[in-house]
């Protein structure tokens, strides 16, 4: 039987939220059920919007809702340097990205996120669609003040969901060359996330269904990065706040220390979490 092993890889840009407890519900609940077991990843590549300070808040509040991982439990990053942890990963990245340079996948980008806007075709508005390739054939150097993107083959994507069904995605066509460093040096998260997976070598992935449409990306990175067979995908639908609207960890009343705070105990942060009923003034 294969070792069944997925992860829990919240990002430290702000407190827990009820969306990750559901998360969390699903991917130990699943582990569980499969005799599997569950990685911690701290997901905080991007050195602008992760903080220690969230890191700390993040663990302690794993520990309070009895979350334990299997694989580097929290005091693992609490003792420091940990391999677990992306901002610790950084030359793993680096070696990654040579691969890439060395397969002549990987080129310099110099376009602003304007620049990207506006060169889209007329009729795509805001920031949805794909990089058109301006720099793809300008030879830029890969230096730290450019972006840094891999060439994507226009193949389609298919893949099975194991809760939302067969799927079909073109990522040349989402999102054109993906951009898997940024101008200011962070590292992306499709990037450090496909890497993550596959060098942590996790076999399924459970996520919510707002990483859907990332899925085929990092399929077809993973690929191109080496690794011979794809994890399996489930995503789970999310607590929404409105119809549209979905949870955000600027979300006060839905924040897991916010809750403590207010006297909810354990059991009623899980079951508030998996009713999808977060209002404060819900809990009578
Ligand atoms: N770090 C992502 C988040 O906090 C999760 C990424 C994933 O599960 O692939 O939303």
């Amino acid at each position: 039987m294969r070792k069944w092993l997925t992860r829990f890889a919240p990002a430290p840009t702000g407190y827990l939220h009820l969306g990750h407890v559901l998360n969390a519900v699903r991917v130990w609940e699943e582990a569980r059920s499969h005799g599997g077991r569950v990685l911690l990843r701290i997901e905080d590549h991007d050195r602008e919007r992760c903080r220690p300070e969230y890191e700390t808040a993040l663990l302690d509040d794993l520990d309070w809702l009895g979350f334990v991982p299997d694989l580097y439990p929290t005091n693992t990053f609490r003792d420091g340097r940990c391999e677990s942890r992306q901002s610790d990963r950084g030359d793993i990245y680096s070696t990654l990205a040579e691969r890439l340079r060395g397969q002549e996948l990987l080129y310099g980008c110099a376009c602003s996120r304007k620049e990207i806007v506006e060169s889209r075709s007329p009729g795509v508005l805001g920031s949805g669609g794909p990089y058109p390739g301006t720099c793809r054939d300008l030879g830029l150097p890969l230096t730290n003040d450019v972006a840094w993107r891999v060439r994507l083959p226009s193949t389609s994507v298919t893949f099975v969901d194991r809760w939302c069904g067969p799927q079909t995605q073109v990522p040349a066509e989402q999102c054109g060359d993906l951009l898997i460093r940024d101008r200011r040096g962070n590292w992306t998260y499709q990037f450090v996330a496909t890497v993550d997976d596959h060098l942590q070598g996790i076999t399924d992935v459970i996520r919510g269904e707002d990483l859907l449409a990332s899925t085929g990306r990092q399929i077809l990175l993973g690929q191109l990065l080496g690794r011979p067979t794809p994890a399996t995908f489930a995503h789970h639908a999310l607590i929404m706040k409105s119809p549209t609207q979905k949870l955000s960890k600027s979300d006060h009343d839905t924040g897991v220390r916010d809750l403590r705070a207010a006297g909810w105990t354990r059991e009623q942060v899980l079951t508030a979490a998996e009713t999808g009923r977060h209002r404060q003034s819900s809990m009578t």
